[in-house]
């Protein structure tokens, strides 16, 4: 069998070098791909890491996916929207705090008042604050014309995660019918790119049935799809969902948070200008679950700034973890943290995806 050093020592990775990759068991082997990634972190993206606060402004949401702790058949979840004044509050504290942006997250809703009052959102964010300050939404599947509406009132960048790239195991997690087709999930992806925001993805980590073949071929449809971010992590159950009943399917969590470690590693090997998310749920399982993800090759961190009143209602899956933090003394914690483990935090940066960058500029130049 060919060695992991051979692998890492390419130019180029092969389906069967991915999954060599995301199959490995060996200590000493995980080791080696995470420092070759950082490596590489090092001399694309740097060693910095870019902040984002994220607002969790609503958890109403019309869909109903199968691992979701929000979604509409939980009827056991108190259902909460934050006003706009309560938002711009949020948006306030992360200008003090010298972020350059926030991500504007809720559950899926796609009603016209719903439509407007985010355009209406958008601007308001922009007015008091200044013209650049980035916006990234993630607010489910809409119409081309609802991107571009968003994206018009000043919204740049925007995250839809594919879930899985697995058609078949798409239909398993989530139910049958209309308003959860694989098919409409990848025209909205599509969409997004197209309206010409900077494009965020990704998928769940060890979901029921997933196999590292799928994982592989996750990464693959990532890089074919040119996409500027990414932010993945493991799936965790929830016991009021309906895959909860596939717990014993599931791999214990340290492993799925090795793999999920990995996946962020053999990321950053393929797409080295993209921007990686270090998600909340890799903390959930680890106490130092994000920091570990930014020593595997991820660059951006989105501190939750959503009032702690409301946190435990927006619980995705169970064990989410600060959810009784007040945000200001998530970031005091966050920083100390990252300095810890070697990264400073990059304030009063955009943090813009040099992939994007690169990728606006090749437009411009073709369309010259
Ligand atoms: N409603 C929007 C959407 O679905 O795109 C945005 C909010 S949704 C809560 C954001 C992400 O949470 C989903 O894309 C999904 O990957 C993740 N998520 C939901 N349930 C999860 C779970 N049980 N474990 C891990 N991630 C989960
Ligand atoms: Fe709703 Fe998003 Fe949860 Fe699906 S993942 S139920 S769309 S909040």
């Amino acid at each position: 069998m060919i060695s992991i050093n051979d692998i890492l020592n390419k130019e180029e990775l092969s389906r069967e070098d991915i999954i060599r990759l995301l199959s490995i068991v060996d200590s000493d082997e995980h080791k080696q791909l995470i420092k070759k990634a950082y490596s590489i972190k090092e001399k694309t993206v740097g060693k910095k890491v870019n902040l984002r606060g994220l607002i969790e402004f609503s958890n109403r949401c019309q869909k109903n996916c199968l691992y979701c702790g929000i979604r509409s058949g939980n009827d056991k979840v108190i259902r909460y929207s934050l006003t706009d004044e309560e938002i711009l509050k949020v948006t306030e504290f992360a200008l003090t705090n010298q972020f350059t942006g926030i991500v504007l997250q809720s559950g899926e809703q796609s009603h016209p008042d719903f439509i407007k009052r985010i355009t209406g959102l958008i601007s308001k964010i922009k007015q008091t604050t200044y013209p650049d300050f980035r916006i990234t939404l993630s607010l489910g599947e809409q119409t081309f014309d609802t991107y571009k509406e968003w994206f018009d009132a000043g919204a740049q960048r925007y995250l839809l995660r594919i879930e899985t790239s697995n058609e078949e195991l798409y239909k398993k997690i989530h139910p049958s019918n209309e308003m959860h087709l694989y098919k409409t999930r990848l025209r909205c992806l599509q969409d997004i790119q197209k309206t010409g925001y900077q494009t965020g993805t990704g998928v769940m980590i060890g979901l029921p049935f997933q196999t590292t073949d799928d994982l592989a071929d996750d990464l693959i449809f990532i890089k074919q799809r040119s996409i500027d971010m990414v932010g993945m992590g493991p799936y965790l159950e929830h016991a009021d969902t309906p895959l909860f009943k596939y717990r014993g399917l599931l791999l214990p969590l340290i492993e799925r948070f090795n793999l999920s470690l990995r996946m962020i590693a053999v990321l950053r090997l393929l797409m080295p200008m993209i921007n990686i998310a270090s998600t909340t749920a890799l903390q959930s399982i680890h106490p130092f679950g994000r920091e570990l993800g930014l020593k595997a090759g991820a660059n951006v961190i989105m501190p939750n700034l959503t009032p702690a009143k409301y946190r435990g209602s927006y619980r995705l899956y169970d064990n989410k973890p600060c959810i009784d933090e007040e945000a200001d003394e998530c970031i005091t914690c966050l920083s100390t943290r990252i300095k810890i483990f070697g990264e400073e935090i990059s304030y009063n940066d955009y943090g813009d995806s040099i992939h994007f960058i690169n990728r606006e500029r090749y437009r411009i130049d073709k369309s010259k």
